[in-house]
């Protein structure tokens, strides 16, 4: 006789993002990464202490220049790649181009580097928390 499967029931205790998915879209949301609902950043790039909704603690997090290093080679592509066409199909006046890309560059820097962060961060959690519970649980089903 087999004893049949049961599911703990204390993961549903608290409501937990469990999925990268989940994980992905909370961090480009800048939310916590355990709960999805309370904030992650306290300014504009200032980590809080710790999550308003589910009392995480950031201290974990640890993005370092990871996002940095992304932005600027995702924007040296655009803003270059940007120049090098228009400048090839309209040859326009050369304060065309300073109007047009310095704005560019500063969208697209300091615009993705909030949520490239979070996102970071939310992967960081993911990958932790995915470590522990390999480590506690017992796997079989
Ligand atoms: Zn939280």
């Amino acid at each position: 006789m087999r004893g049949h499967l049961r599911v703990t029931g204390n993961i549903m205790t608290e409501k937990k993002i469990e999925t990268l998915s989940g994980s992905i879209g909370a961090g480009l949301a800048c939310a916590c990464p355990r709960c999805g609902k309370g904030k992650l950043f306290d300014g504009f790039l200032t980590l809080r202490s710790r999550c308003d909704a589910c009392g995480l603690d950031y201290g974990f997090a640890d993005a370092g220049d990871g996002p940095a290093v992304f932005i600027m080679f995702l924007a040296g592509a655009i803003v270059v790649g940007s120049a090098l066409v228009t400048e090839v199909l309209y040859q326009p006046p050369y304060w065309v181009h300073a109007m047009l890309w310095l704005p560019l560059i500063l969208i697209v820097t300091l615009g993705p580097l909030r949520p490239m962060k979070g996102l970071m961060i939310a992967l960081q959690y993911h990958h932790k928390a995915a470590e522990s519970r390999f480590g506690g649980a017992d796997e079989h089903d």
